[in-house]
């Protein structure tokens, strides 16, 4: 049930066809994994908390850095040398007293992955290709959604890996990521909002999902594009020849 302040809260959104009252109830059921709370993160937590999703998990092992302000936007100057999943945490509290948060310091690998991430929808907000892979592991092993996102400059990407049926991370990234990229602060604005959408409408059962597509933006030529992404039949973790 919501309560009457819930309700008054998220009036706007349960105007929309196919959310109302029993989509709410939804999202205030449902558990999502946070995996980063940097650029990307920070703009995805702030959505996912004001729309109501009523348990979010924050996994984050760094540390708020002045460097990060141009586009962390859920930290402010006093934050500088917190934890950020607990700086995160408390700001998310501020934001919506009717959900529950959790902040977790640590830096995921595959030895740490199962436990910290559990059973839930992951979001994978990370600036490692390690960690990213480690995550992406374990979606297919538990056939768990991972809503991807990656930026570069003023480029950003998305998709949605949903096992079983769309390609996974490694399919995709056989490369490396680069560490520490130049970055426009308002492009990791740009895709968090995708991913977070991917997720609330995931959460929700609505419209259609970025699966087997990737969703390409260009800041400054401002367009869209998308590609079509196929599963390798060969990927070592969801090909044919993988372990189960
Ligand atoms: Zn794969």
């Amino acid at each position: 049930m919501l309560s009457d302040r819930e309700s008054a809260r998220y009036s706007r959104q349960m105007m929309l066809d196919g959310w109302g009252n029993a989509g709410q109830e939804k999202l205030k059921s449902a558990r999502v994994v946070v995996a980063g709370a940097g650029g990307l993160g920070s703009v995805i937590l702030l959505y996912l908390a004001a729309a109501g999703v009523g348990r979010i998990r924050i996994i984050d092992s760094d540390r708020v850095d002045t460097s990060n302000l141009n586009r962390q936007v859920l930290y402010a100057g006093s934050d500088i040398g917190r934890e950020k999943a607990l700086a995160a945490r408390d700001r998310l509290a501020a934001l919506n007293p009717d959900i529950r948060v959790e902040g977790f310091v640590a830096r995921i690998d595959d030895d740490n992955v199962s436990d910290l991430v559990g059973e839930c929808p992951m979001v994978d907000a990370m600036d490692n290709l390690h960690g990213r892979l480690a995550l992406n592991r374990l979606a297919v092993a538990r056939q768990l959604p991972l809503f991807h996102g990656a930026i570069y400059a003023w480029e950003g990407r998305a998709t949605t890996v949903l096992p079983g049926k769309t390609p996974c991370l490694q399919c995709l990234y056989q490369g490396v990521l680069p560490g520490q990229p130049p970055v426009a602060g308002v492009t990791p604005g740009a895709i968090g909002c995708v991913q977070a959408s991917e997720v609330i409408k995931y959460l929700l059962g609505m419209g259609d999902l970025l699966a087997g597509r990737m969703l390409l933006y260009d800041g400054l030529a401002m367009k869209w594009s998308e590609m079509r992404v196929r599963p390798d039949p060969d990927c070592p973790v969801c090909g044919k020849g993988a372990p189960r």
